[in-house]
């Protein structure tokens, strides 16, 4: 690969194209984060999180241009892109807010004498994020390291090069110094190779599970921190309380949001025999009023996925379910104009053993089962080896949350998907990764916890 490239899923023209760094890039790149990690980490809390307010408040003044961008480079709905831009905008300020809060000494009981918790930045992380959220993935991972006094080299996945270098540019305008942010233009594959220079303290990627081994592999064996959020299969279980039309309306919008291409949207619905023809009757009559066509025009309500190869990988996933046993309720094909476009898709009939029952499918494809009573829902909702979100829906609250406290995942939403808030933290469960973003959690994983005890 030697040119990083943007290609506009709806219409599948080129719209620019970016030079891959050179090993003197890169090596200059990794030498101003770590020189500017001396004097990022001595400049007080009020000057990091002035930058920090400031890189929001830019992101809110421009969300309009910022969502195009995303549209065009992505495929990603206006609307869902605005909504995007404000929900890293409010992350940034979460993390100015409460950095100092939250990193200030913790007092310990000790047994004798004084003893307490410092709170210490490390150096450089190197982070890699993907396509999915351009804005939000990279200031999730950004925000709490630079409150922190850490400085950042991110790696943005390379279908989104004009997001990544507009951040950099962003945060260099809100007056941080260069080197505590840096973009990074280089190849996925050649990424891993980075983890061993010394400069690099430790390591986060968001991705999937082949790209998080191989880039946590390369941290292990340097003894270097590292951090995963990988993919999901998030289970949607239907209680028999649940207001039936609230909970298609929930699954079957929340499965398109982003195309189906959000690692915790509900890919696995999980509903009662009783019930199950007719949810499936009413999803269906949601799909096929669906509009779908160009992200930009406000009437869409599906965009395209974020690429070819992405539509390639549903289609065929989509054709193997139905080879193996499953049965298309609706769409599962390709519309017929250009760009990456396909139908919003049910499939029921997914039996264990097959592909589809294991696997994520990363597109617009709402996959029913119906189970016999809770404790099979339960069963079959960690029958899987991703362990990301999931949701209950029902009307007696403490009972779904009784049954929310059976699901083996990072997060369980009741009566809503799997959602997001800059206060709550996210990240999975087995192979869905380890470590958390957001939150309080989200600013203690690349610090140094130093017990400093007074006797
Ligand atoms: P991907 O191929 O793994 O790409 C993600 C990032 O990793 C990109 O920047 C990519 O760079 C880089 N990458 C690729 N191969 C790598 C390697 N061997 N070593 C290090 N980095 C590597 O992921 P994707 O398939 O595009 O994205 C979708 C996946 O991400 C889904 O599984 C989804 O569920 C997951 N995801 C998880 C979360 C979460 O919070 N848990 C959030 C969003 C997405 P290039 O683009 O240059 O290849």
């Amino acid at each position: 690969m030697s040119t990083i490239k943007t290609v506009n899923p709806a219409t599948g023209r080129t719209e620019k194209e970016y030079p891959v760094m050179n090993e003197s890039q890169i090596e200059a790149i990794f030498e101003k984060a770590h020189q500017s990690f001396q004097s990022w980490r001595k400049t007080p809390f009020s000057k990091r999180a002035a930058v920090v307010h400031k890189a929001a408040d830019l992101l809110r003044a421009r969300k309009d241009e910022l969502a195009r961008l995303c549209s065009i480079e992505m495929g990603k709905l206006h609307r869902e892109a605005v909504a995007e831009v404000e929900l890293a905008a409010a992350i940034f300020d979460y993390y100015a807010d409460n950095g100092e809060k939250l990193l200030a000494d913790r007092p310990l009981e000790a047994a004798h004498g004084e003893a307490f918790v410092s709170y210490e930045p490390i150096g450089v992380l190197l982070s890699v994020q993907p396509w999915n959220f351009p804005f939000y993935q990279i200031v999730r991972s950004a925000a709490p390291n630079i409150m922190a006094g850490n400085t950042v080299v991110l790696k943005h996945a390379s279908n989104v090069p004009q997001e990544a270098e507009i951040m950099e540019k962003i945060l260099l305008e809100a007056g941080a110094p260069e080197g505590v942010y840096t973009n990074l233009f280089v190849p996925g594959s050649k990424v891993s190779d980075l983890v061993a220079d010394p400069r690099v303290k430790a390591v986060s990627l968001t991705g999937s599970e082949e790209a998080g081994a191989s880039f946590a592999a390369a941290a292990g064996k340097s003894v270097k921190k590292s951090m995963l959020e990988l993919g999901g299969s998030d289970a949607f279980i239907v209680l028999e309380d649940a207001d039936l039309d609230k909970a298609v309306e929930t699954a079957a919008w929340g499965r398109l949001w982003n195309a189906g291409q959000v690692c915790c949207s509900p890919k696995r619905i999980i509903v009662l025999e009783s019930v199950a023809d007719a949810f499936i009757k009413k999803a269906k009559a949601i799909y096929e009023k669906v509009v779908v066509g160009d992200p930009l025009d406000p009437a869409t309500q599906l965009a395209p996925l974020s690429s070819e190869k992405a539509l390639e990988t549903v289609l065929k996933q989509v054709d193997k379910a139905v080879g193996e046993g499953a049965t298309l309720v609706y769409g599962g094909k390709r519309i017929d104009r250009p760009g990456a476009f396909i139908e919003p898709t049910i499939l029921t009939g997914i039996k264990k053993g097959t592909a589809a029952y294991s696997e994520e499918i990363f597109g617009p494809v709402l996959c029913v089962y119906s189970v016999k009573n809770v404790d099979e829902a339960v069963e079959l909702a960690n029958d899987t080896e991703f362990g990301l979100g999931g949701t209950v829906f029902g009307t007696d609250t403490r009972k779904a949350v009784e049954v929310a406290r059976k699901i083996d995942t990072g997060m369980v939403y009741i009566n809503h998907v799997t959602g997001i808030g800059p206060e709550l933290p996210f990240g999975g469960t087995k192979r869905s990764g380890y470590g958390r973003e957001q939150s309080a959690d989200g600013i203690y994983e690349f610090v140094n916890k130093k017990l400093i005890r007074v006797t």
